[in-house]
């Protein structure tokens, strides 16, 4: 009989999924679902990126490259870390791998003992903790407030760092909360960091260009030049590029460490699709206009789903940064029955039964950490968001 390993065993499957597989089930059985679980841009890739690939494609461009990125891309990564995050970074401190995922792993997997310690933020994004215990390290996960808007403060993370620290996580803006920090929110933390010199700081800016009303972002080592020689800084293709599907994520940091996660993907994954990293130099030198339009659209609809979800009973909800994503809590439904006579006991039975009851798809909060919240993603039409906000309402009356 199959038996996985004892590394395996350590991890849960992703609840994202289990979710998403839910409002499947209920659409292929007939029921008018409106998910608000996706993770990627509802938007396409823009089509002078496709034109970059179709050409790398036609040119030839179809073999093995440098196991971590063609020069040409590297260079474009550094012209993007200098243009966008005031980062110098030469190509030997660029990496490339197949998502930012990949490089958020393969940094884990090149770097930690049995034992070391991994600081996560808690609501996090759901792959980070089982990363860290595939890789043989320990989550330690740090919980934040709605009354903080989710972010970390320099207290919390004071406490959380031991001798055993290696890495604290940091995604900015975050998902699944939207909330990115400010400069000075990030100078806090960073004088934190500065007082233990043995953490690292891996800074997940994925989300970097999705932030609204002027908001300036910022990533660790660009506030704090002093932790640049123990940071990571973590971004790719996918949120920006709307290239979820591409398979390309980046990272500028160390040369040692660079050069430690290529020999990981060496001897695992071996290089990113080389035709997505041709279509990438394209994405990153190319006109990035498009993205203040896309970005009118993205708030737009976080301002409607704010609105429509305060106006829900027993729903409170922030207003985040960034990102995609906002994070209502349903503390004031925990406790009530639906007309069915559930009783309501946690975030899990709330987006359970508001999909029953309404066919909205959701993603329950105890997923990412925190409770009882749960996550909607506004990547969809203002009129499929208006219409969930309408069901949310009338499931939220609805119950007693
Ligand atoms: N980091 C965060 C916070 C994310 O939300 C995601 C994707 O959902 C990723 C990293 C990884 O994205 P990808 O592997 O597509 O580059």
């Amino acid at each position: 009989t199959f038996q996985s390993s004892a590394a395996l065993q350590r991890i849960n499957p992703s609840p994202t999924l289990a979710a998403t597989q839910m409002a499947r089930d209920l659409k292929a059985a007939g029921r008018d679902v409106i998910s608000l679980g996706a993770g990627e841009p509802d938007f396409d890739t823009p089509d002078f990126i496709k034109e970059a690939a179709i050409k790398a494609i036609r040119d030839g461009k179809t073999k093995y490259t440098n196991v971590d990125g063609i020069p040409e891309l590297k260079q474009a990564i550094a012209r993007k870390f200098k243009r966008d995050n005031d980062l110098n970074y030469d190509v030997s401190q660029i990496g490339v791998a197949p998502g930012g995922k990949a490089v958020l792993y393969n940094a884990l997997v090149a770097t930690l003992n049995p034992g070391d310690e991994v600081i996560i933020p808690a609501p996090y994004w759901v792959s980070y903790p089982d990363m860290t215990l595939l890789a043989g390290g320990e989550p330690v996960i740090v919980p934040t407030t709605q009354e903080n808007n989710f972010k970390l403060t320099p207290e919390d993370l004071e406490r959380a760092i031991t001798p055993k620290t290696r890495w604290l996580i940091f995604n900015s803006p975050s998902n699944p909360t939207g909330a990115a920090y400010t400069q000075d929110e990030i100078k806090a933390l960073t004088e934190v960091l500065m007082r233990h010199p043995h953490v690292w700081i891996m800074a997940d800016d994925m989300y970097e260009h999705i932030v609204y009303d002027d908001f300036v972002f910022t990533t660790i080592a660009q506030v704090e030049p002093a932790l640049y020689e123990r940071t990571l800084t973590v971004n790719g293709a996918s949120k920006a590029y709307a290239m979820t599907g591409w398979r390309l994520g980046y990272a500028g940091g160390p040369a040692p460490l660079i050069k430690a996660m290529a020999k990981v993907m060496s001897q695992s994954t071996s290089n990113p699709c080389s035709i997505t990293q041709y279509a990438c130099v394209a994405a990153l030198d190319g006109d990035q206009s498009f993205l203040q339009e896309r970005n009118a659209a993205f708030k737009a609809r976080r301002d409607l789903v704010v609105d429509m979800l305060n106006e829900a009973e027993g729903i409170t909800c922030s207003k985040p940064e960034g990102a995609f994503y906002v994070y209502p809590s349903c503390a004031g439904a925990i406790g009530k029955t639906t007309p069915e006579g559930v009783k309501i006991e946690t975030d899990e039975d709330f987006t359970r039964e508001l999909l029953q009851a309404e066919g909205v798809s959701a993603v329950f909060g105890t997923a990412f950490g925190l409770a009882p919240f749960f996550r909607v993603s506004y990547a969809a039409s203002i009129e499929d968001m208006c219409e969930a906000c309408t069901r949310i309402q009338r499931f939220c009356a609805s119950l007693k």
